[in-house]
């Protein structure tokens, strides 16, 4: 499994918004300038079946209706696979209408597969078994981490809770919210970060940094962390 970080930043640096893309086909969130920057480092949008969405914050599903109206522009027949909480037929509808994304026919080039259960797997493209993880993000609700095929662990936003530690016990490596120096209710910070590490012996991969976290992190050189930039790939 291929895994490239397209973005790692929080909304307010000039790094992209954190997005995964898995093995060039399966994007985990498709955020706020999302859909440019793949093009820019070099991506096929043709190449891209699927997209799992964690929340309905914009810095996580904000640029869905430009990847389907450039997959609708390219005649693509097999529909965009989009996993997101429930609700998200109705989500989706309201951003398509706000962008006045209409005037094309986008309905029956999406297959919307909203999650029922916390912990339920959902089979995909006959290789990706993607576990949706309810995490804890304050009053949005509910929010999801993922485990993609019990290798690659992803937190979504998310505070620390079982949750977490249950995302970092069924991967090999996590891809983690480190937003903050500190931790808060809605997002994990180096001290929850630390806290993960110091119990196991996986790899964390900081994301969703803010600029401040991202410098603190690289002076601190913590073990088994690994501080990306944009773009930064690996193979598990
Ligand atoms: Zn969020
Ligand atoms: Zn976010």
């Amino acid at each position: 499994m291929r895994v490239d970080l397209i973005g790692t930043g929080s909304i307010y640096t000039k790094y992209n918004s954190a997005s995964t893309l898995v093995n060039e086909e399966l994007l985990i969130d498709i955020p706020n300038g999302c859909h440019k920057q793949l093009l820019k480092m070099g991506y096929k949008i043709e190449k891209v079946k699927a997209v799992a969405i964690t929340h309905f914050h914009g810095d996580h599903f904000a640029d869905l209706p430009f990847l389907v109206r450039h997959r609708f522009a390219l005649k693509l027949l097999e529909p965009l696979i989009i996993i997101a909480p429930k609700g998200a037929k109705e989500q989706i509808k309201r951003l398509f209408d706000v962008y006045n994304s209409n005037d094309f026919d986008w309905k029956p080039t999406i297959n919307i597969i909203e999650i029922e259960n916390s912990g339920e797997e959902i089979e995909i493209l006959d290789k990706y078994h993607i576990k949706p993880i309810e995490v804890a993000h304050g009053d949005l609700k509910p929010a999801y981490g993922y485990i993609i095929n019990n290798t690659l662990g992803l937190t979504g936003d998310s505070g620390i809770c079982d949750a977490i530690r249950e995302i970092r016990d069924n991967s090999k490596i996590m891809i983690a919210d480190t937003s903050f120096r500190q931790g808060k209710e809605m997002h994990m910070g180096i001290d929850d970060i630390k806290d993960l590490l110091s119990n196991s012996n996986k790899n964390i991969i900081a994301t969703h940094l803010r600029d401040t976290t991202r410098e603190a992190l690289k002076n601190e050189k913590i073990t088994n962390l690994i501080v990306p930039e944009d773009g930064y790939y690996f193979e598990i």
